[in-house]
Parts: structure tokens; C-alpha cells; sequence
């Protein structure tokens, strides 16, 4: 059971979910082992240790669901930060709250995980362009189901790699949550690309990126669907920045051909960071709406979404935890060049 609870304070949601606590962990000590291990819920041959899979490739005519011969599979996440509304009792929002300053609502939604890979050795760097473009139309293809569902109003995809990321298990998967409530970094977003919209009639991140084009100092890559850079202002060194170049609100809404041009410029984005940083921590976080999102115009049209990649290679402490600032040590245009392959 979990349970959405809003800070009075910031307008934050936190998810209270005990129930992850018993997840398992195989990185307690901070270790980046991920030698093959025969207990792992992850590999081949140890499908019965998940939940039912809702979604596989790869596996020959006649071999069984739920066993192995598969490339990627997708399942419920074991210990779901939010759970369907079929698997809870009902609860009300503000249910257990004794003052208007409590909000509280359940912890309604989807978690998913999408194991991407069976070689339990693989990371994000390893998957070629092609394999890379069929993990990002499951990724589509869940974004839509979720969206279908009445309580979920907001989808995250997201990979966390290595343990400075938050990554539990080290078998290569993403993860994929509908959340009933529009978190706080999005919230702030949508409202900046709405007041954007009424001061310019311009979507906010369409002039981002034909501003980023024109200078060219941040560009890592580019094809006529994508352009990849190190934002202006990185949050964490090594950060990039993935734009679709058609205006759209959500992955949902992505066509086959445009997320097979962004695994064309990601692909070898994470490969080209991988040579720079040995096997580095990091997050790839797809940004995106469900149509219904608040903040949109009536057309849907104020959010434009894109991709991050966030490599963890420093922890944020007291300043950056405490304050909302970040103190980054690599210069985005020095990023962007070695990325480039220019070298100083
Ligand atoms: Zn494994
Ligand atoms: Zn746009």
C-alpha cells in the first residue's frame, strides 16, 4: 500500500511506499559489481522469480511466455511504488488527513519494468541503434497503455545505471511509472512553457532548440529529427539534452520513425560517454505528459517532451539537497566538444 502526500510547504508530492523496502538490494556497499550471478530475478531461466510479463520480443514461435528465448521483457515491478487501483482498497484522497494542510491521496498508478537486455553484463553503452530503438517503442507502447488509464495523469520512463544512480539491481532495465498526481519539476516546467506561450505564442523548447542550432556550441549531435546537446545549464556534469525537432507533448505520441532517429544520436551519445567515464552511474529520464496534463493549452500543446541523460558522477550534498541549486564542475561547451571529438 502506498499513499501520494503533498509537502504545504513546496507543493511537492512524496510517495510513501513501505512496501520497497523489502525490495532487494545488490548494491548495499556502493559496489559496481555486475559479474553474472545465478539468484538474479533478471536472467534467463529465472522468469517465475518476477511477475507475469505483460509484453516480450525475441523469443521463437513455440517458446512459452514466462520463460526464456526473449530479448526484452516487460512486467509488473515486483515492490511498485504505485499500484493499480484494482489492487488496493479504495482510498479516498484526503482520507486520514485531520487538516486542509494534509493532502493525501493513494498511491494509484503503474510500475512497470522493462528488462532490455538478457546478458546481464549489458548497460545502456552496449545496446546498438536498432536494439536501442525497439526498447524505446516498448517504452511508447506502455506510455500509451498507462495514459489509457483514468488515475494516472503523469508517465515517467526512466533508467537508473549503476549504484550513484539508484540502481537496486544491476541486470540492464528501465522502469516506467504513471503517477495520479503531476510532479513538482513538471508542474514548474508546464507552467513556464505556458507563460512562455502566452508572452511569445512560441512553444518554449521548439526556440530552445533552434537557439542551440544556431549557436552550435552545446551541440553533441544531430539528424533532422533530434538534436542532442549539453544544456546551457547542466545540472550535472556530462549532462545531455535530447529534443525532438516535431513539436509533441509525449512520447505516447512519437512515431516509429522519430524513435528510431533518436536511438540513432543516443546510442552512440552513451557509447562516446562511456569511453570518457568507465562505466559511469547515470539516469536516462524521458520528460512527457499524459494529454490531459494540467498546464496544457486546450490543444495539449505547451509541453514539448525530450530526454535527459544524468550521469551521477558527484553526489549532491547539504547546498545542493538543502537549496535546489547544483554545483556543476564540467563547462556544458567543453562537454559538448569532447563529445564532439574535438578535443581542447
Ligand atoms: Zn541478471
Ligand atoms: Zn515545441
Amino acid at each position: 500500500m502506498s499513499m501520494l502526500r503533498q509537502d504545504p510547504l513546496t507543493g511537492r508530492w512524496v510517495i510513501i511506499a513501505a512496501g520497497r523496502s523489502a525490495r532487494p538490494n545488490e548494491f548495499p556497499t556502493q559496489t559496481r559489481d555486475r559479474s553474472p550471478r545465478t539468484d538474479c530475478p533478471f536472467c534467463p531461466g529465472n522468469e517465475n522469480q518476477t511477475t507475469p510479463e505483460v509484453w516480450a520480443l525475441g523469443r521463437a514461435t513455440g517458446q512459452a511466455e514466462n520463460g526464456p528465448g526473449w530479448q526484452m521483457r516487460a512486467f509488473p515491478n515486483m515492490y511498485p511504488a504505485l499500484v493499480p487501483a484494482d489492487a488496493v482498497a479504495p482510498f479516498g484522497r484526503d482520507e486520514g488527513a485531520d487538516h486542509e494542510l494534509f493532502r493525501q491521496t493513494a498511491g494509484l498508478g503503474r510500475h512497470e519494468v522493462v528488462v532490455y537486455s538478457p546478458n546481464h553484463q549489458d548497460s545502456p553503452a552496449a545496446l546498438g541503434p536498432d536494439h536501442m530503438a525497439a526498447l524505446l517503442l516498448i517504452l511508447r507502447d506502455r506510455a500509451q497503455d498507462f495514459s489509457q488509464h483514468p488515475q494516472v495523469r503523469y508517465v515517467s520512463a526512466f533508467c537508473n545505471h549503476g549504484p550513484e544512480a539508484g540502481a537496486t539491481l544491476a541486470h540492464p532495465h528501465m522502469q516506467i511509472i504513471g503517477a495520479p498526481e503531476v510532479p513538482l519539476l513538471a508542474a514548474c516546467k508546464a507552467s513556464r512553457f505556458a507563460a512562455y506561450r502566452q508572452d511569445r505564442g512560441q512553444c518554449l523548447l521548439c526556440d530552445l532548440e533552434a537557439a542551440e542550432r544556431a549557436s552550435g556550441n552545446r551541440i553533441v549531435a544531430a539528424n533532422d529529427r533530434w538534436t542532442a546537446l549539453a544544456p546551457w545549464a547542466s545540472r550535472f556534469p556530462w549532462e545531455l539534452l535530447f529534443i525532438p525537432r516535431r513539436h509533441g507533448a509525449s512520447l505516447a505520441q512519437a512515431t516509429t520513425e522519430e524513435l528510431q532517429a533518436l536511438a540513432a544520436v543516443l546510442s552512440p551519445a552513451l557509447q562516446r560517454l562511456f569511453t570518457f567515464h568507465e562505466d559511469p552511474s547515470l539516469n536516462i529520464v524521458i520528460h512527457s505528459t499524459t494529454v490531459d496534463t494540467a498546464g496544457q493549452d486546450e490543444d495539449g500543446n505547451n509541453f514539448h517532451w525530450h530526454l535527459e541523460v544524468l550521469p551521477r558522477l558527484s553526489r549532491p550534498a547539504g547546498f545542493e539537497v538543502g537549496t535546489g541549486y547544483t554545483i556543476n564542475s564540467a563547462v556544458p561547451e567543453d562537454v559538448a566538444r569532447w563529445l564532439r571529438g574535438e578535443g581542447d
